[in-house]
């Protein structure tokens, strides 16, 4: 497979390709997840993230390659004999019981003694903090709640790999902040390996050990959160995941320099993240907003204005001058949409650490913007 193996790993997916008719919804995938892990599948519509779950579930077979859990290959494994448990977006809770025996229908079926099913109910509602709710029917509770039920009928048949698909995704905004942090706690304690789906970025940054980045039926990129963000392996990464500024230029390997259509200074990219490229090679750069500083100047015509205003001498690279066009006011950042000359747009973040009272950027501002050589990615395509 060229895939290393992981010792550690409890999933190994080789090569699982599924087809649905024409439509080849997962391609060629090869990824391992450790033990213990908190893994998210993340991308766009119909990137085929659920069809790879499901396939892991046991809901779908695969039209090629393997999968196997704990060293097991699971080709004739039925769903309903596999180490694995399944929390549906919709939760799926029996509305006519309470939640103990919601959370108890599994056992009951796996005919689990009374004692011992009584404990694991009261021992998983415990865990997601519902040890008061146990008779209720589910219309009395908030959605919330309702998940965390959800996540105990889950938990409670001690799965050695929980499956969750959009598990937040019937939440409010805020419930879904804070629940978030309540399932990578819950996670932590039971040390089950959780394998989640969404097209949250943001869900799959705060919630993952690794997470992988999919997009058309194949995995492009797998890495913890911090890697992806600040190592995108790709355009079409760097722009899924948060905001970049992505400029297109000719590499001078040499140099390290890149020189892009728009920008008067070249970028200066350092040395470790050169490309081993040839000279003249043209290179997608990009640059998150919140690694750019923005200050005011008092005209954006000339390249020698981006020194101006400050003692230092007017900057060799790394730098632009615009137009403010767009601020957004977020509270805790602002968000600055600067004009370049050439009509394209850049966005530069910076995070409100005093309580302005006079804002010192308006709309219409000459500004200079530039950043530390470290900032620029090279984003191959
Ligand atoms: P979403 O976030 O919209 O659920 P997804 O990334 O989970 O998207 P999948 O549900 O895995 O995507 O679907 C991947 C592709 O396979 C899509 O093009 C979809 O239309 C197709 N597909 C999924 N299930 C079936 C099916 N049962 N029959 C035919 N095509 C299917």
């Amino acid at each position: 497979m060229g895939v290393a193996q992981d010792t550690d790993a409890l999933v190994s997916i080789q090569g699982v390709v599924k087809d649905f008719g024409g439509v080849r919804a997962v391609d060629t995938v090869d990824l391992e997840i450790r033990r213990g892990e908190f893994f998210s599948l993340l991308g766009g519509s119909g990137c085929g993230k659920t069809t790879l779950l499901r396939m892991l579930g046991g809901f779908e077979t695969p039209t090629a390659g393997r999968i196997l859990i704990d060293g097991q290959d699971m080709a004739d494994v039925p769903a309903y004999r596999r180490p694995v448990n399944m929390m549906f977006q919709s939760y799926a809770l029996f509305p006519h019981m309470s939640v103990e025996r919601n959370v108890a229908f599994g056992l009951e079926q796996d005919r689990v003694g009374r004692a011992e099913r009584d404990q694991r109910v009261s021992e998983a509602l415990e865990m997601v903090q519902l040890a008061d709710f146990g008779r209720r029917k589910p219309h009395q509770l908030s959605g919330g709640q309702r998940q965390r039920v959800a996540l105990a009928r889950a938990l409670v048949k001690r799965p050695k790999l929980l499956l969750l698909d959009e598990p937040l995704a019937a939440l409010d905004r805020k419930l879904r902040e804070k629940t978030q942090f309540e399932l990578a706690n819950i996670q932590e304690k039971v040390g089950i390996t959780f394998i989640m789906v969404t097209h949250d970025q943001e869900e799959a940054m705060t919630l993952s050990d690794r997470l992988a980045v999919m997009n058309a039926g194949r995995i492009v990129q797998v890495g913890t959160p911090g890697d992806i963000y600040e190592f995108p392996a790709n355009r079409l990464v760097g722009e899924f995941i948060g905001t970049i500024n992505v400029f297109e230029g000719h590499l001078d390997a040499d140099s390290g320099m890149v020189r892009c259509a728009g920008l008067d200074l070249p970028i200066l990219l350092e040395e470790r993240i050169g490309t081993g490229g040839s000279r003249g090679e043209t290179v997608a750069i990009g640059i998150r907003p919140e690694k750019m500083r923005i200050r005011k100047i008092d005209r954006a015509s000339e390249a020698s204005d981006v020194g101006a205003g400050t003692d230092a001498a007017p900057l060799a690279a790394n730098a632009l001058t615009g137009h403010i066009e767009d601020i957004a006011y977020l509270g805790d950042l602002s968000i600055f949409h600067v004009r370049l000359a050439d009509g394209r747009k850049v966005q530069v973040s910076r995070t409100n650490i005093t309580r302005r009272r006079d804002e010192p950027l308006t709309w219409e501002d000459a500004v200079a913007v530039d950043w530390d050589a470290a900032a620029p990615v090279v984003l191959h395509q």
